[in-house]
């Protein structure tokens, strides 16, 4: 494979960013990475990636820098605040943001960057820690075309499926998109399975025959089957789902958008991570619909929890 010369930074190696760092490095790019505990950089650093002491540091003489952080404060903060990074960035270089945040958000970081002479894209991804590790996620692209000339052969080595959706934070608009349709049906299926198991049926035949149908989904597949393992790691923490059906709704709300079931969802994951399982992964949901239909083992303590 073709060495690019040019650097790349990486701050963010949590869940996703680990996984998207390593194969960044993996595949010969010349990588530099940050996280605030730094103990979460020794896979990456494994994977042939430089850790650096900052991401001031981190981002010294990069022409593309990712971020993959948990939340729109996290990345103002990153970017801005007192020890940010946008004082560093040399004009032409290319934020690439990862994570789920505000679309407006996004659009203000943008310009406040676009100051400074640095383009920003917005890149929220799908495919979850699966896809981060194999490198195949779906990455959903909102900001200025030459900006993602330049960063599309970086994103290549971590998704196999990149859409340009539009200006900026269009992506992030698209990310709202997929966790309403996710989070609609990983709790329509926790419905499904609570049913399966009050009415003596085997759910794990249930969501083998729902996988041969109409009902087929990455969420049957994935998340349920987690459920029925009782495998609450995460994943995808209670905590971000959460987060994301707030800028969901924020959204839906301000877009004027008829949207019961959102409205409802939201508030079933906010009684989830109300019921202690913020850190847990989100398939939890599940546990709590089992929990509340007085399903016997529901809501007891898991072994992975
Ligand atoms: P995570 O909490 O596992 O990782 C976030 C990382 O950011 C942590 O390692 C944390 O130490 C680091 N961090 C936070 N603030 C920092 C700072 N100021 N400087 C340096 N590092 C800092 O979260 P995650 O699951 O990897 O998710 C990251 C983003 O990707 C979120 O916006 C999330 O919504 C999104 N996302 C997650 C999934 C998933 O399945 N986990 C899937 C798609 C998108």
């Amino acid at each position: 494979m073709a060495q690019p010369k040019e650097r790349v930074a990486f701050i963010g190696l949590g869940v996703m960013g680990a996984g998207m760092a390593a194969n960044l490095a993996r595949k010969g790019f010349d990588t530099t990475v940050f996280n605030r505990s730094a103990a979460k950089a020794e896979p990456v650093v494994a994977a042939g990636a430089r850790l650096a002491p900052s991401a001031r540091d981190a981002v010294e003489g990069a022409g593309v820098v990712f971020l993959c952080l948990p939340a729109t404060a996290d990345v103002e903060a990153v970017l801005f605040g007192p020890a940010g990074i946008a004082a560093r960035l040399a004009a032409g270089t290319v934020v690439v943001d990862t994570s789920t945040i505000d679309p407006v958000a996004t659009r203000g970081f943008a310009q406040r960057l676009a100051a400074h002479g640095v383009m920003m894209l917005d890149a929220p991804v799908s495919g979850g820690q699966k896809g981060a590790v194999d490198g195949t996620l779906t990455c959903m692209v909102g900001g200025p075309d030459e900006a993602l000339a330049l960063a599309r052969p970086f994103l290549a080595a971590m998704a196999t499926t990149i859409v340009h959706i539009g200006g900026s934070g269009a992506g992030q608009v698209a990310k709202a998109c997929n966790q309403i349709c996710v989070s609609a049906n990983l709790v329509g299926a926790s419905e499904a399975m609570a049913l399966a198991m009050k009415m003596g049926v085997d759910p794990a035949r249930v969501r083998e025959a729902l996988l041969g149908g109409a009902a087929r989904s990455v969420v049957l597949e994935r998340h349920v089957q987690k459920l029925l393992d009782r495998d609450f790691r995460p994943g995808f923490r209670t905590a971000l789902i959460a987060k994301d059906l707030a800028i969901a709704a924020k959204a839906l709300d301000d877009a004027r958008v008829f949207a019961p079931v959102s409205a409802v969802v939201l508030q079933v994951i906010k009684g989830l991570a109300a019921s202690g399982r913020q850190d847990d992964d989100w398939c939890s949901v599940g546990d709590l619909v089992q929990q509340l239909s007085a399903i016997p083992q529901a809501g007891g303590p898991a072994q992975e929890r």
